[in-house]
């Protein structure tokens, strides 16, 4: 089938990848003119990889990962390690290493693989519609292409999610701004295989290893959105807002570089299951855009593009039912995780202080069996599992 992608991130390539895997002919096309990632990089889970390893690219993603062999929880202010265990029993119960990658080389990656004469950057997408056997994609520029069946691929404020569902779609603000980037991995900071986490106040400053020998780090602050994005002030505001926190935090607020960090106020959306209409389906962000709580929102697109390959593959009666059985199949576990990470992200920053102090009494007596439990269940749910 001739697919139209709409959205080269993760989720639009992923699925452009299984398509043609499948032996479908799939043209992505994206709104921006040059491909400019949101957000350093990302922990990609074993189900992420498990996805990866499925559309022939575990080799180029080990290559790209970091060494995450351990993780540990320090007290904000004086660094005390609160738990520190191994994360070699996760890998074992779910049988395979996860990988903090850069997102640009992830991108890249996939782009390449995928065939970058299909995608075809400065196309954004106005309308769809179905013509008779086939979709219609407009885009602004007046141009437009056909299709026997479109994809929406184009994230959290897609436009193919305002043809598919009957009802606006609002997004609710998680709390708390997140400013994240890559460093130098440093060992005065952290250890260099393990992801660690500063916490207190509901706030949290946090390493892990990507490849190349840095860090990614992320700084997540519970304030009110909609505050001034200035870049000149990111670490003048990061310094107030972890002032008197340990050592190794104010090192890395030094060693970062406002020009390359990202300033995000974390949003997410209240799960729905209208992903489809006749012939066009919607993934990744556009369906579930969680609140990065669980590092599962891009492993959760890569799942998508592959269970909705496999429902082309066993399509055999009206192409509109390869929308609804993926819905089907998708929906329950995307929502599932989109509130947990809810969820979690109320008890991380704070929503009630008594309960995140009661997390932080919590961590102190964690042997890593319950966290890896948490981690592990929400990987098991994948198409992979
Ligand atoms: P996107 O990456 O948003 O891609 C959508 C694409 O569509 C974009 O390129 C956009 O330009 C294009 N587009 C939009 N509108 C149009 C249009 N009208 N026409 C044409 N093109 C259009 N996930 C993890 O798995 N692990 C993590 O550790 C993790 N950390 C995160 C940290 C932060 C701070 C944030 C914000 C998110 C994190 N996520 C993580 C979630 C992850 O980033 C997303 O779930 C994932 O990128 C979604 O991919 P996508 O392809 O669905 O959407």
């Amino acid at each position: 089938m001739k697919v139209i992608i709409i959205g080269s991130g993760i989720g639009g390539l992923a699925a452009g990848l299984a398509l043609k895997r499948h032996g479908h002919e799939p043209v992505i096309y994206e709104r921006v003119t040059e491909i400019r990632p949101v957000g350093a990089a990302l922990s990609v889970w074993s189900n992420g990889i498990k996805c990866l390893n499925y559309l022939g690219l575990g080799a180029q993603v080990k290559a790209l990962g970091g060494q995450m062999d351990a993780m540990s929880y320090r007290e904000g202010a004086s660094g005390e390690i609160m738990t520190a265990f191994s994360l070699l029993p996760l890998m074992e119960r779910v049988g395979q290493r996860p990988y903090p990658v850069a997102r640009a080389e992830l991108q890249e990656m996939l782009s390449d693989e995928f065939g970058r004469d299909d995608i075809h950057l400065g196309k954004e997408l106005t309308q769809v519609s179905e013509t008779e056997g086939g979709v219609r994609a407009v885009f602004s520029d007046g141009s437009s292409a056909e299709g026997d069946f479109l994809i929406g691929a184009d994230g959290a404020r897609s436009t193919v999610r305002d043809y598919v569902r009957a009802t606006p779609t609002e997004r609710s603000y998680s709390g708390y701004v997140n400013w994240n980037g890559l460093v130098s991995a440093d060992e005065s900071i952290a250890p260099l295989d393990a992801w660690t986490t500063y916490v207190a106040q509901g706030k949290r400053a946090s390493v892990m290893p990507v490849g190349g020998g840095r860090f990614y780090f992320f700084f997540d602050v519970p304030i009110k959105a909609g505050l001034p994005n200035d870049r000149a002030a990111y670490k003048r505001d990061l310094r107030a807002h972890f002032e008197g926190w340990a050592a190794p935090v104010q090192t890395l607020i030094d060693a970062i570089d406002a020009e390359k960090t990202n300033r995000v106020e974390i949003h997410d959306v209240d799960p729905f299951d209208e992903w489809s209409r006749g012939r066009v389906v919607i993934l990744g962000d556009a369906a579930h855009n969680t609140s990065p709580d669980l590092g599962q929102g891009a492993c959760m697109a890569m799942e998508d593009a592959v269970v909705l390959a496999q429902c082309f593959a066993a399509h055999d009666g009206p192409p509109d039912m390869i929308g609804k059985r993926f819905a089907q199949l998708r929906a329950p576990r995307c929502a599932d995780l989109v509130l947990k990470a809810r969820a979690r992200g109320a008890v991380t920053h704070g929503a009630d202080p008594a309960v995140t102090d009661a997390w932080y009494a919590e961590l102190r007596t964690e042997t890593g069996e319950t966290i890896i439990n948490g981690i592990a269940s929400n990987i098991e749910g994948g198409p992979f599992a």
